[in-house]
């Protein structure tokens, strides 16, 4: 049923195509309907390849419904009176393989908890990779630690892991590997550096629901790891997180820690640490519990998809799609990647590639600035309280070490679709593609236009 109505709006994207293309030419009907790519540019007044809008998001079904009005209904809304929090941390950890799993408030605080939990302070230097949502970067500069900026491995997107080792000196305290996009980082040699310099390893996982590194579920490879379910990622909740562990006394101090310090899960007034309110609402929880069932389809719909465009883009010269490491066994793609060279595309920068292929009815983004150049970083470090424990020369020796000039690079090629691009048919890979083609061809018009 699905297929039938999808081949449908497929044909009649193919129709309007043809339909525009005679309107330009101002004659004749053409009979034979043209390959999409054939026509004239949309950015020139053509038909695009696409009309149709992409799968929307979040997709909602019943037991959402119920869920949540379950949760409204019985009246317990915080998870300190409710048990859906503590549900869907039993079912995640299960889904996931890994002892513990806390919920949290998103994906910053239950990076910023794990961060306290490790003891993570002034003075600690904490690497991570330059190519990442700022979040990960932000939760060590509010424990006023040193994030160090590892360069990024252009082909695969991911921090490059052979350059962990340079960067790490005595201060340094934590390795956090972002798994971008959702696929992972290169764990073996992280975690091999990480047992050998007796460091820590924390996962950002927030891109990277159900991914996979040798088979075993990212987040639970290092010490800690993180998920975010802000509306955007693959499993959602509006906001949310969660943090995954299979360290006791680390999930102990994680727990604390998100409920004021408290030294058990209740509303008594005893506290053995500084804490802080990071907990995950009992309405978040039951819409999570809720998805978790479709989460597994979508994400093998996800894959399918990327796989089949991953072989579609490979025959375009000039677009490397984003490479998996060895081990990757599942890829969660949160975003798929790749890198876009405009020596192959009669030097159209990609700002005009990106509008031509938006124009063409595919969405599509240059994705992150160079997170390590933006100016929070400095702003941060003149700020008083990094002036109070980090003397002029520290910072000089900080700023002097912040360079990462392939994933600069890197910022000015990438290209991003959205993951929900990707819950369709697979005609829609044949369109993406062919609207990639088509700017191939006739980028020239634009380049010089
Ligand atoms: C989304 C995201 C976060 C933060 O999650 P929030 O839930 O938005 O706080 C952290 N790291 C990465 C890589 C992310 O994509």
């Amino acid at each position: 049923m699905r297929s039938r109505v999808s081949r449908r709006k497929f044909l009649g994207a193919a129709l309007a195509g043809t339909a525009a293309l005679k309107l330009h030419a101002g004659a004749v009907p053409t009979l034979v309907a043209q390959p999409p790519e054939q026509g004239r540019l949309a950015l020139l007044g053509g038909a695009p390849v696409r009309t149709e809008p992409f799968p929307s998001w979040p997709k909602i079904a019943e037991n959402d419904e119920k869920a949540w009005s379950e949760v409204l209904h019985k009246g317990l809304w915080c998870r300190l009176d409710g048990s859906y929090a503590k549900r869907f941390e039993e079912a995640w950890a299960g889904r996931l393989g890994a002892k513990f799993c806390l919920a949290t408030a998103s994906g910053t605080t239950a990076l910023f908890t794990s961060l306290h939990a490790l003891g993570i302070g002034p003075g600690d230097e904490v690497l991570v990779p330059p190519y990442t949502f700022v979040a990960t970067v932000n939760v060590v500069f509010l424990v006023h630690a040193l994030p160090i900026f590892v360069d990024t491995d252009r082909e695969t997107f991911q921090i490059d892991a052979d350059k962990i080792e340079a960067a790490i000196t005595p201060r340094t305290k934590c390795l956090l590997p972002v798994h971008l996009g959702g696929a992972p980082a290169d764990m073996d040699k992280i975690l091999a550096i990480a047992r050998k310099r007796r460091l820590p390893v924390l996962e950002d996982a927030c891109q990277a629901h159900l991914g996979e590194w040798r088979n075993r579920k990212l987040s639970t490879l290092g010490e800690l790891g993180c998920f975010s379910f802000q509306a955007s990622k693959n499993l959602n909740s509006g906001e949310g997180g969660a943090i995954l562990t299979n360290d006791e006394n680390l999930y102990r101090a994680c727990e604390s820690f998100h409920t004021n310090g408290r030294g058990d899960a209740s509303y008594d007034f005893h506290y053995v640490r500084n804490g802080c309110n990071h907990r995950m609402t009992e309405f978040q929880a039951a819409l999570l519990l809720a998805q978790m069932d479709r989460l597994e389809e979508q994400s093998r719909r996800r894959e399918e998809n990327a796989r089949y465009l991953t072989q579609l883009l490979r025959e375009i010269p000039g677009i490397a799609p984003a490479r998996a490491y060895e081990g990757c066994t599942r890829n969660a793609y949160h975003l798929y990647m790749f890198r876009y060279d405009k020596g192959h595309f009669a030097d159209l920068p990609r700002a005009r590639f990106l509008e031509a292929l938006k124009a063409e009815g595919i969405p599509c983004s240059g994705g992150y600035a160079p997170l390590n150049k933006e100016p929070f970083v400095k702003n941060t470090l003149d700020s008083r309280a990094y002036r109070a424990i980090y003397s002029p020369p520290e910072v000089a020796a900080y700023e002097a070490r912040n360079h990462c000039p392939e994933n600069d690079r890197l910022c000015e090629e990438a290209v991003w679709f959205f993951q929900t691009m990707l819950l369709g048919p697979r005609g829609d890979m044949d369109q993406i593609a062919a609207a990639i083609r088509k700017i191939h061809r006739q980028g020239g018009q634009l380049a010089s236009s």
